[in-house]
């Protein structure tokens, strides 16, 4: 066996021509290049500003070119310093050749791409570069100007043909797309829904499954599938909505060397890589919470970015915690030619023009990190069958001993023999990794019978269930110890039998820790559809959590040993909650933070937990190399602004109105767990326009008598009994919050508030109460609704009011009580179903003047009302009093 040679990855940077567009706009090149190696950027805000990359070769491509008669472009001569696609004076003079010798993409590249695939060694070439930098010009090429894929497959077949005849050569080519990290099959002409999954095999590593592999006898049918493949990329993106620019594509070439008279195998696997622009994404949110390196459109390429860093830190000797290869599609395909076992090979295109001084520089850092990969190849030769086949039958021949030996009840060891697991020396297994303790379990074989115990506090989980005394193992159990060191436990030969080990890969461990939390698909609710089939968007919420799992415990080891006191733990959101028609809501995995010790809590989103864990890991990083770790809080990644906290709702359903019935409701606030967090008093109340209650008269037998009519009721939030959120911690306060009641059809609503827009649901708050467990709201307020119609009339037969229960903390912002505004207009809220009043055909100033009117028609009206009732009043004392009048008078004496 040979020694691994151990290279540092070949970086290459190559500059192209001024495209129309910068050359209309007038750019200037602010690139320059010296001595094949060195490449200088200018600042073009300060031109004698400028940075020098030295890498290991530097392409001019810029300048100094023409095209020949077949369309190729070429140098312009022995002055130029241009380098081509491939010097194609080289296959025709070749002394020629040498004499005025250019260089060129294929001859370095692509060559070093060939040469380690005849050696036997992986070979990995990846293109990298913003959108429209020459990525694909130089991999694939375009028209006469072919790229350096076509050229190394055809070479490959070139050499091929003039080797001897004791070797056979197997070429098989595959063709792949990663696009929002779905994989499809380029030279597949069934589109699979939702993308081929990417697999982890013992041996294999990582592999794509199911993926159309051709074997391959001529460059002519690569070529063909090429072609085939090219335009199932475009045809893809454009279907997508999206542009090839934001896909990677990976084409993988086997190459397999049978040596017949050496009983040799070589093989090679040749990957070559077109990535994704790498222009950033603009991103939202706060700057913290950004995602590193652009948004999630493309994971993959910012996992890309984030392995390269952690390869590179390693690479210089830093102590790293995690490479997150497993994070995005394209870094599992890739592992191996990134830090592991290929000879590596990175393309970076550059655009020439100072509008992309930032970009440009940009991928030129990223170069200088991926430069310090360093990778150990091996040549991947194995002695032909026959050796195979010897092996194969003496390790069955070994087993088969061993077996007998269990059968007849000798164990391999009889005897006890003990191994402690842990992180110090002394340890008989030495252990390293996040959550290990200096001695964290013990493994023990008494006569055969293998048993862990955990030392005291240390992380044991057996088959997804944390354990603290001992357990014994059977035959594949599965051991996770730490945060995240998971283990297969292999029973003695005569417990095992021809079981497939494969299927017990990572992510069988995380699903069964998540079972073991009680989530799983089918609790998801994926089942619950009619047709048995799985809803996708479970399957994805489920993905999401078992990919977290790890993340998770590994964030609270860091908390741990960084003394931040905080608990991290993942959960459904939406598990068990509905939305106003009692539809399952969509359900995404968040992580729940609190601090044990003020129980202070923060919900955080997936996005933001994973930017923050990237986050706590430098900061622990920053730790371990011995730095400080007392910062701003507004720097510290464990730390949050303290927020309302959304607890749990309820559903109050409005058909009661419809008929004009009266409703006092005692309900169950629930959690997303479907679990109880409070009950709340509220009452629905038909009234008059002044607020007083209907009586029996005023119940409908049909809703549709209150077609076209006036509505007015009254919704009253008396109480929440049992508040959970205050018997944790009575320092703590709640707001109950609930939608205006208004059918989402409806946009017909008049507002009060200027600055609302139709459609748009209003929130409604209650006052916030704090310290009481049995918390006295009392809160009321006035609706009406002008002209009741249909829809509106069905809304309420069918939906429900959601009522939310908001926790208070200490520190935290109360929820805004729109209703301020509300009740300086006495408390009422108009909804009107009038057709002429829609947000499409009145423009935000009428909407506005009209909202004012019906107000002002509002007061008039209750003012009239009003008027009416004291001219009633002092029309029926004008009557008393005339008639006492009339009593009294001199005519009629008593
Ligand atoms: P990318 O794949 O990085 O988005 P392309 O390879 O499609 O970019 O290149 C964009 C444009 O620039 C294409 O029209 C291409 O022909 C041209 N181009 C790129 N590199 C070169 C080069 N070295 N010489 C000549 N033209 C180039
Ligand atoms: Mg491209």
């Amino acid at each position: 066996m040979e020694a691994p040679s151990m290279d540092s990855v070949k970086v290459a940077v190559r500059v192209r021509p001024f495209n129309q567009r910068e050359k209309n706009a007038g750019s200037r090149c602010v690139i320059s290049m010296q001595s094949g190696t060195t490449t200088i950027i200018h600042d073009p805000k300060n031109p004698e500003h400028i940075k020098t990359f030295t890498f290991d070769l530097a392409y001019w491509s810029h300048s100094g070119f023409q095209r020949d008669k077949d369309g190729v472009l070429i140098s312009t001569g022995s002055n130029s310093e241009f380098a081509g696609q491939v010097n194609c004076l080289k296959i025709k003079f070749y002394l020629y050749f040498f004499l005025i010798y250019k260089r060129d993409v294929f001859r370095d590249l692509g060559q070093g791409v060939l040469d380690s695939a005849w050696q036997g060694y992986n070979a990995t070439l990846l293109a990298y570069g913003q959108t429209g930098s020459g990525k694909s010009y130089s991999m694939i090429g375009y028209g006469a100007d072919k790229g350096i894929i076509p050229n190394v497959c055809e070479e490959l077949f070139k050499a091929t043909e003039n080797k001897g005849k004791n070797q056979q050569y197997q070429v098989t080519f595959s063709m792949l797309e990663i696009y929002n990290e779905q994989v499809s099959d380029l030279l597949s002409k069934t589109k699979k829904a939702g993308g081929l999954k990417v697999r982890e095999d013992q041996h294999q590593g990582f592999y794509v499954d199911g993926l159309t592999s051709v074997p391959c006898d001529s460059y002519a049918q690569i070529e063909r599938l090429m072609e085939q493949g090219l335009k199932a990329r475009t045809t893809a993106a454009t279907s997508m909505n999206a542009t090839s620019s934001r896909s990677h594509m990976l084409i993988s070439i086997q190459f397999k060397q049978v040596f017949l008279d050496g009983d040799l195998t070589k093989q090679s696997i040749i990957n070559l890589v077109d990535l994704a622009g790498s222009e950033r994404q603009k991103s939202s949110g706060s700057e913290r919470d950004r995602l590193r390196e652009g948004s999630r459109i493309n994971l993959s390429l910012t996992t890309l970015g984030n392995v390269i860093s952690a390869l590179a830190d390693v690479a210089m000797g830093k102590r790293v915690l995690h490479i997150p290869y497993r994070d995005s599609v394209l870094t599992r395909l890739l592992q191996s030619a990134l830090g592991g076992n290929s000879k590596t090979l990175m393309i970076a295109a550059i655009s020439p023009a100072d509008v992309c001084y930032e970009e440009t520089l940009s991928t030129l850092r990223y170069a200088e990190r991926t430069k310090k990969i360093k990778n150990k190849a091996v040549i991947n030769a194995s002695p032909t069958e026959k050796l195979i086949k010897e092996l194969k039958a003496e390790n069955n021949r070994l087993l088969s001993k061993l077996a007998g030996l269990g059968n007849s009840g000798k164990r391999v060891a009889d005897k006890t023999s003990s191994s402690d697991v842990g992180q110090a020396p002394s340890n008989k297994i030495i252990l390293q990794g996040l959550g290990i303790s200096d001695k964290h379990a013990t493994f023990t074989n008494t006569d055969g019978e293998v048993t862990v115990t955990p030392q005291s506090k240390c992380r044991v989980i057996v088959n997804g269930v944390p354990t603290v005394t001992k357990t014994t193992l059977q035959h594949l159990d599965r051991v996770i110890l730490g945060s995240n060191s998971a283990y297969l436990y292999i029973g003695f030969p005569s417990e095992r039998s021809s079981e497939d080990l494969a299927r017990f890969d990572y992510d069988f461990f995380q699903s069964e820790l998540a079972a073991a939390e009680g989530v799983s698909v089918d609790k998801l609710g994926a089942l619950n559809d009619k047709d048995g089939k799985v809803d996708p968007s479970i399957l994805a919420v489920f993905q999401d959590y078992i990919k977290l799992i790890p993340l998770v415990a590994e964030a609270n080891q860091m908390s741990e040993e960084l003394m931040k006191g905080l608990k991290m733990e993942l959960k459904v959101k939406n598990l068990a909650s509905s939305d106003s028609k009692g539809y399952d809501l969509q359900k995404e995995v968040i992580v729940k933070v609190t601090n044990r010790e003020t129980q202070e809590v923060w919900i955080w989103s997936k996005a933001k937990f994973i930017n923050r864990k990237y986050l706590m890991e430098e900061f622990y990083q920053h730790f371990l190399d011995g730095g400080d770790i007392h910062v701003a809080q507004e720097d510290d990644p464990f730390w949050d602004p303290i927020e309302a906290i959304h607890l749990g709702s309820a559903h109050v359903w409005l058909q009661s109105l419809a008929y004009g019935i009266k409703l006092e409701e005692q309900v169950e606030l629930l959690n997303s767990e479907g679990l109880e967090e409070a009950i709340v008093l509220i009452n629905i109340i038909p009234c008059s326009s002044t607020g007083e209650a209907n009586g029996e008269d005023d119940v409908v037998i049909d809703p549709l008598e209150l077609l076209g009519k006036r509505i007015d009721f009254q919704i009253q939030i008396i109480q929440c009994l049992g508040v959970k959120w205050l018997k944790e911690n009575t320092r703590r306060g709640i707001q109950i919050g609930y939608c205006a009641p208004l059918a989402p059809e409806c946009s017909l609503w008049v507002l009060f508030f200027s600055y609302k827009i139709y459609d748009l649901p209003i929130t409604l708050y209650t006052k916030p109460v704090w310290k009481n467990v049995n918390a006295k709201i009392e809160e009321t307020i006035h609706f009406v609704a002008l002209n009741a119609s249909h829809k509106f009339l069905n809304y309420l037969q069918k939906n429900a009011l959601i009522v939310d229960l908001w926790g208070l903390q200490e520190g935290c912002a109360e929820l805004n009580c729109t209703q301020e505004d509300l009740i300086t207009w006495e408390g009422n809220i108009l909804v009107d179903n009038t057709k002429t009043l829609t947000a499409q055909e009145t423009n935000q100033g009428t909407s506005n003047q009209m909202a004012e009117l019906y107000l002002k028609l509002l007061k008039l009206e209750q003012e009239t009302e009003l008027l009416r009732n004291i001219n009633r009043e002092l029309r029926e004392e004008n009557m008393l009093l005339k008639d006492t009048l009339r009593g009294c008078s001199p005519g009629q004496g008593q």
